[in-house]
Parts: C-alpha cells; structure tokens; sequence
C-alpha cells in the first residue's frame, strides 16, 4: 500500500516543479506526436521581443495558451505550441542605444556595421531570457522549432515576400507625411504613433495682408510650423473667406508672401474658419498642397531641431546625425531664420511665441485638449514629415480577409472586438513600412548608381543586371512587424513546402493582447491569405489587460507591476497560473493587488496545498490495484457513491465543454468544486466509516474515491500542470514513466450522471448544512452533540433521511435525529424540498439570555421601522426627495421586515413566550 508518509506534509512547489519541467522536457512530451486519427491543434506564440524580460501580461497570456495546448494534447490532438522571438527592430535598437550611451556613444560613432554586431551580441547573451522564463511558469511550448524572426531561414521567408510584393506591384515608393520619431529617428506606421489625449494651447496667430489692408487670423496648436506655411486656405462657401480669395498675406517673422486659397477640406467649424497650410509638416495639408501644387518645405531636421532640409539627407553614408547637416542655407527658400537654426521645435516654439507677440501678431492664445501622436517606443511626440518611404498597398490583402471574415471562417473573441476589427479592416490605410534604424532586415531594393535602375532582389546584388554597374541596397530596414506577419508560417519553413508547413499550417486558436491586433493579428490574416491561400487560424483569443487594484495598467513607469517569477519563487507556478485563469473571464481584465502578493496569489496557493493535503489522505485509502470502476458491482454502491460518480461525470461534461468555449475560469471553478468540495468535504467525509471497515463496501468506496480523483487530477492538469503530474504518479496503477502531461481526456460517462441521485444527497447536504448553520448562529460548541428532527416533505424524501441517518448524525455532530420534531423546541429551517429541520437548542445555549437578545433586537427593529414608516408617509419627503432616494428607503423597509419576521419566527421556535 502507498503510505501517505511518501508525501512530505507540506507542499513544496520548489522541490517540484523545476524536477517535473525536466522530466517532460527529457520525456519529448511538448513534441506532437503523429498517430492515426490524430488532428493536429496548433498555435504559435506571439513572439516576445528578444529583449524582453516577462511579466505579467505575457504570464496570463501564455497560461492561457499553455492551458489550451494541454487540453487538446490531452485529448488526442498533434498538438504543437510554436514558440520562439521577434528581433523587435526599434526597440532592439533604442535598448543598445541606451547602453552606448552609458560609454557616451551613439549608433554614428560605432558606424552601421559595428553598431549592428553590438546589437547582435547582445541579443546572443540575453535573447533566451523571456524564453527560459516562459519555462518557469510551466510552458510546454516545442523548444525543438523555437524561432526568430532574424534567423536566416526566417529572413529568406521575409525577402521573398517583399520580392513577390514588389512584382505584384503592392509596394511603392510613398513621397508623403508621415509620423516621424525625432528621438528614433525613424518613420513610423500609423499604428505606432499612438493617440495620447494631452492639454495644450491653441495659438490665434495674425498674417497681415500683402497690401496692407488687414490681416487674416489663424489658430494653430504648432505655431513654430509656420516658418513651412505655403498657402493660407478658407472654404468656399464660408462667407467670412470670400474677400480674402485670391489676396495673398505675409508670413509673420519671415515677410515670405504666401496665397489665401479655397479649399474643401476646411472645417469652417475649427478656429476661425482660415488654416494655415504646412504641407510638408502635416497629412492634411500635404494633400492641399498637391491639390493647389503648392510648395512644401521642410522647415525642421529628422531630429526635431528647426532648420532648412531639403529631405535628402544622406542616408547611405550613415549621416542622419541631424546637427552635421545643416542643408544649405544659402538658398534662396531658405525659411528658417539664422537665430532659429538648430533650436529644438519645442524651444523654437516658445522663442517664435514670443516674436509673436513683440510685434503684436498673437491675437489670443487658449488652452486645448488634443490628441498628439507619440512613439510607441520611446514616448516623444511625433512629429509629421514630408519623406520617401515604401509602402505595402493594403486593401487588396484586406478583400480576401474581409470576406472569409464575413463568411464567418474566423471568429474573434470576445465578441466586442469585432466591430474595431471590421471598421480597422474596412477603412485600411497603405502600410508604411520602411523604418531608418540600422537593425532589423534591410530592404531589398538595389539600385544602379550607373543607369539608376532600381529592383527588388531575394539575393545580395553589387552589380547592375542591365548595365554592370555598381549597385547600392537601400540602407533602411523593415518594419519589425514586416517579418512578424509571416509568423505562422514563415516558422513552418515557408517558402519551402515543408512537411511541418503542410502538417501544421493552418493553426488553430491565436492568443494575443488586442493592443496588437492590427499591428500583427490582422496583417497575420492578410499575409495568410496571400501567400498562403488560406487563414492562418481560426479563431482570435484577445485576452483581458492585467491591472491593479485601482485598475491601473501594470507598467514599469508606474512601478505597479508584479514579476511573474517572483510568484513562481514564493508560491509556485501553479499557484501563479490558477490565479490568472480563474480570477478573469474570456477577455475581462485581471485585477492583481502588487501590494499584497499573499492575499492576491492566496487562493492559488491554498488550493495547491489543499490538493496535497487530499491526496495525503487519500493514498492510504486506495486500492493497492487501480480497480476501474466499471468492475464495481452497482449493489454495492451506496446513495453518496452514487452521488459522487454523478457530480465527477458531470464535471468532465462540464470542464471540457468551457474549455471548447474559451471560458477557462468556469472549467477552473467546476474542477475547484469537484477536487475540494465534492470530493473532499462531502464524499470523503461521507465514506470515511465504510473505508475503515475494510470490506466489500470500503473496496467500493475506494474504487469511487481513486476514478474521482484520477479525474479531478486530469481535469485540473491544464491550469495546474506540476501539482496534479506530481499527485498523479502517485495513484496505484501507474506504469512506470506513465506522465498525467501525456495521459488522456476523460471522456464522460453520462450514464452515470443521474439528476435524481443528485437530488436525494443534496437534500442530505441541506439538511446537514442547515444543521451547520444554526449551530453557528447560536454559537453552540463545536463539542456538543445535539438532538434534531427532520420532517420529511414527502415519503420519498423520508426513506432517503432514514437511510442516510448515520451520515447526517457523523457529519452535523447530532447525538440524535427523529423524523418527528414535534416534542422539540429549537431553531428551525425549511429545505428547498419543503422537508423541515429543528434542531434542540435547550441545555446547549442560555435560552433566557438568547430570548432577551433576540427580543432586545426584535424591538430596537420595531423602532427603526415605525420612524421609516413615518418619513415614508411624509408627503414632503416623497414629493421633494429625488425618486432613487425614496425607491432606497422602501427597499430598506422591506428588508427590515422581512429581518423582523424571521427574528419574530425564532423567538416563537425558541419558545421565547
Ligand atoms: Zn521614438
Ligand atoms: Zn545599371
């Protein structure tokens, strides 16, 4: 027999998980395994930056996958979790900027070359960080297929899609305004110039007329751009424009004549109904500019400072320092004044405010709420800028994705991200995805110094195929996401038709953050379709976003954050992963208290320490042989054995159906009950006499007892990997080297499951909880042994309190129980069949003192309620209090009342008089 003595009697997650995580690894269990029948069930990681260190969003999000993946491997499926790294272009880059300049130095003075080595060597000594983290927390990813999105088979995959795009002529050379990073120095997509509410202040500048006659006033929340201004424009049909179209007006400062024109795109609503127009620094007026053929000059330098740039900078010899390239300021467009050459836009801003004003061309200045853009990256604002970048036409990647999506062939969950997606998708904008960061995968576009031929190319070029000139590579890089659209299937070994890409591509379910579901979940879509002909998964889990307790985003700036593996240190992986999944439904966000690690990990922890405590009284109790429970003679099983395979069976109906569903918390909270409230508070209690007694009836009892936590062991597995494989090798009957990891899904037997049995033992249950209850209420001692009767509602009911006497005698501490309560004077409760139960309180309270208190309590009620019956009957109160205040006062007499009858109702049980 297994002594429970093999258990230590604490449970020590230390001194087990890292052991078990070995084993699996050891054992291939993370490997699908191929076999007749078998369906593979695939989902690919979203790749964590190769920089990043876990935290608590990554834990919920990977639980979540790793939950999913177990599930699935444990019902028969190939499953594979691809896991692996993006190189992560400008947050890579702006990580190793940050630490030359510790050494004082920037990327300029390592050069191009060297600073990418650097990069490079960094990422060889930390890239597996996240990824040996992931391991801590229980992830049973295939570490055999890990990937990076800078891998030479990974960069192959990349190339060729840039080179199909180019000839399919879905990537172009874009001259136009986009967001540009001055700290990064980079364009950015759309996406990543995020939206920031921000007050600031709205300028009312004047332009005087050209002929002296007036001037026009413009608002403006970027005076500083005006030194760029080309035109000024007014709509057509506002009256307060018409004697102006056709004037022309001076720019302030500078005295440069600019025209006063008519144009559509004017909100006659904003300012006052004339805007100046800066078509290099801004989208809209960009678009004017090419309407009326305006000129656009940029009046700033990539790195935010003013000065005179012809956009030109030379970005091949690796001089994008803007301070060395002053442009020539002896041309004649020069517009930006010598004293402003070099200023920083928000310096200038300040200094041209100030001229402003000295000469009396500020007309007022109000304070504004906006949104502004700034780098996702490294929080500056962005400022918009009149450049050359390649751009990835986007709708007709979008069609095939909108139609399968209508098709309804992907799903999102949960439901209210659709419609973000549907209007993303529909009103797609071309993807901007050339970057000016010298780390991530340069662009394949080579042309000819000779004959200036210019090709996109999958092999490295240094001479032109049409003339043997010497060539020369765009020196930008990629979008990071550029590489990680082709995840699912750039990983399968794409473009090569490997036997992984035809085996395990399409996947199956995506979990990500909905921060990155147009950065990646929908470019995934599109690529998907457009390379490989087909989605890449089918349905989109947008997990919740991890918070505090005042429901702020965990973030480092805040200092609110929860390090995962500080979890797993102080109470174990799986303490860490049963928080996570049970404390949030499908998409809802997890509330984590970084104050209170104890309490808020408590539950987690404490169920661990419960299954080991269970299984510390269990295994002495167990068969010494697995016996199957098919081969238990169905006479010998009594009403709570009955009852227990019952709730057990529905369990697993119920578990597999929420995980199918995505709603991980409910399968968590139906495995909770089955493991500690099922089985161990109710049956094992129950049977706890039958298995001292060593017959035919223990060695029933024990065979429910084994098939009942077999059970809750496989269901709890998912969630709660190392504690359940821990306990389940313990079980009588396992192989040698038998893992619960790779052990089958319990198919639920649904013979077994039978309402009426369920009904029988739960009203034993009420009775005995009702019984426990009036023993708290009165606060009887815990020692005392009481007398109770139970009327039966009906004949039924009877025969079910009489053959379960012994039970509800043991487990309510009675030292009787009659099915007659007439003779008994005590406390009393209806159970939901109408049975009654009364329960002897003479002799085990102070039954005078507990009248006196229940009368004392009874009067000081009556009180309360006259005086809220006479406000409730004042007609001043009722016609002036608002009405939710008097709906609140009638509730709270009816909750009064009803206090009072039941208080009323125990002093007539007490016999009170
Ligand atoms: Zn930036
Ligand atoms: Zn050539």
């Amino acid at each position: 027999m297994p002594a429970s003595s093999e258990l230590p009697p604490q449970y020590d997650p230390s001194a087990v998980e890292a052991r078990l995580y070995r084993t699996w690894l050891e054992r291939g269990a993370f490997a699908p395994t191929a076999g007749p029948g078998r369906e593979p069930y695939v989902i690919v990681i979203p790749p964590p930056n190769v920089t990043g260190v876990l935290h608590m969003g990554h834990g919920l999000n990977n639980t979540i996958q790793d939950v999913l993946i177990r599930f699935e491997r444990a019902r028969g499926r190939e499953t594979l979790w691809l896991p692996g790294t993006d190189h992560a272009g400008i947050a890579t880059q702006n990580v190793v900027e940050r630490l030359i300049a510790k050494e004082g130095k920037t990327r300029f003075d390592l050069g191009r070359e060297a600073f990418v080595e650097r990069v490079w060597a960094f990422v060889r000594d930390t890239g597996n960080t996240i990824l040996e983290q992931l391991k801590q927390i229980g992830a049973s990813c295939d570490w055999t297929r890990t990937r990076f999105t800078l891998d030479p088979a990974y960069t192959r995959a990349v190339r060729e899609v840039f080179v199909r795009l180019w000839e399919e002529q879905l990537i172009y050379r874009g001259h136009r305004v986009i967001h540009w990073c001055p700290r990064c120095l980079t364009a950015l997509s759309d996406e990543e110039a995020e939206f920031h509410e921000t007050s600031g202040n709205l300028y009312y500048i004047r332009y005087p007329l050209a002929d002296g006659s007036g001037h026009i006033t413009v608002a403006t929340t970027r005076p500083e751009t005006l030194l760029g201004d080309t035109a000024i424009v007014v709509h057509p049909e506002d009256p307060r424009g018409a004697p102006f179209i056709g004037k022309r007006v001076k720019l302030p400062i500078t005295g440069i004549e600019i025209p006063v024109l008519a144009d559509e795109a004017v909100d006659k609503e904003f300012g006052t109904g004339f805007v100046k127009v800066t078509p290099a620094h801004d989208a809209n007026d960009f678009e004017i500019g090419l309407r009326h053929g305006l000129a656009m000059p940029l009046i700033m330098r990539e790195n935010g400072t003013m000065g005179d740039d012809d956009g030109r900078a030379d970005r091949r010899s690796g001089g994008r320092d803007g301070a060395t390239t002053d442009g020539p300021t002896d041309r004649p467009t020069a517009r930006v004044p010598k004293d402003l050459v070099g200023v920083d836009r928000f310096e200038a801003r300040k200094k041209i405010v100030k001229q402003l004003e000295a000469v009396g061309l500020l007309a007022k200045v109000e304070s504004h709420q906006h949104a502004v853009r700034r780098c996702y990256r490294c929080d500056s604002i962005v400022e918009p800028r009149l450049s050359d970048q390649w751009f990835v036409k986007m709708k007709p990647l979008a069609e095939p994705v909108l139609a399968a999506y209508r098709a309804g062939e992907i799903t999102i969950v949960p439901e209210r991200w659709n419609a973000t997606f549907l209007n993303w998708m529909e009103n797609i904008r071309d993807w901007n995805i050339s970057r000016q960061l010298w780390w991530g995968h340069r662009i394949p576009v080579f042309t000819c110094t000779k004959c200036k031929h210019e090709w996109a190319d999958r092999e490295d070029k240094t001479t032109c195929p049409k003339c043997g000139g010497p060539v020369e590579q765009d020196p930008d890089v990629l979008d990071t996401w550029f590489s990680s659209w082709l995840w699912p299937f750039a990983t399968l070994g794409w473009p090569d038709e490997t036997a992984d890409l035809r085996r395990y591509y399409p996947g199956h379910t995506l979990v990500t953050a909905p921060e990155i579901l147009f950065f990646w979940v929908a470019r995934m879509l599109m690529a998907g379709f457009h390379f490989m002909g087909r989605k890449p998964f089918t349905t989109v889990y947008l997990t919740g976003t991890v918070r505090d307790a005042q429901h702020r985003r965990m973030s480092k700036s805040l200092g609110n954050g929860i390090d995962p593996l500080d979890v797993v240190r102080l109470y174990g992986a799986d303490a860490l992963r049963w928080t996570l999944i049970a404390s949030g439904s499908l998409g809802a966000d997890v509330i984590l208290d970084h104050n209170d690690l104890e309490t808020t990990f408590a539950t987690g922890r404490n169920f661990a320490n419960k299954l080991w405590n269970i299984a510390r009284f269990l295994l002495p109790h167990l068969p010494t042989e697995a016996i199957p429970i098919e081969a238990v003679h169905p006479k010998t099983l009594t009403l709570a054995d009955r009852w227990m395979l019952s709730r057990t069976e529905g369990a697993i109906a119920e578990a597999t159906g929420a995980l199918e569903q995505f709603r991980l918390d409910e399968a968590a909270k139906r495995c909770f009950e089955l493991a500690w409230g099922e089985l161990a508070d109710w049956y094992v209690e129950t049977v706890k006499p039958r298995l001292a007694a060593g017959d035919v009836g223990a060695r029933a009892a024990s065979a429910v007892l084994l098939h009942s936590w077999d059970t809750a062991l496989r269901l709890l597995h998912p969630i709660v990997p190392f504690i359940t494989e821990e306990l389940w090798q313990r079980l009588p009957g396992r192989r040698a080297g038998e893992l619960l990891i790779t052990a089958s899904w319990p198919a639920p037997d649904r013979r077994r499951i039978d309402p009426r049995v369920e009904a029988e033992f739960g009203a034993v249950q009420q009775a005995i909880t009702a019984i426990r209850n009036i023993r708290a209420e009165y606060r009887v001692s815990p020692k005392l042994k009481l007398a109770a009767a139970i009327r039966a509602a009906g004949p039924a009911a009877r025969g079910v309190f009489e053959s379960e006497r012994e039970t509800i005698v043991r487990l309510a501490q009675l030292e009787s129980v009659t099915s007659d309560g007439a003779a008994l004077q005590g406390a009393h409760a209806v159970l939901s069949d109408g049975s009654e139960v009364v329960v002897a309180l003479t002799g085990a309270i102070d039954l005078g003192q507990e009248c006196r208190r229940l009368s004392d309590e009874l009067s000081r009620l009556d009180k309360q309620l006259e005086a809220l019956a006479a406000k409730l009957a004042n007609e001043q109160f009722i016609s002036r209090a608002p009405a939710d205040v008097v709906a609140r006062e009638r509730q709270k007499e009816q909750a009064w009342r009803t206090q009072r009858d039941a208080l009323a109702g125990k002093l007539a049980a007490l016999g009170c008089g």
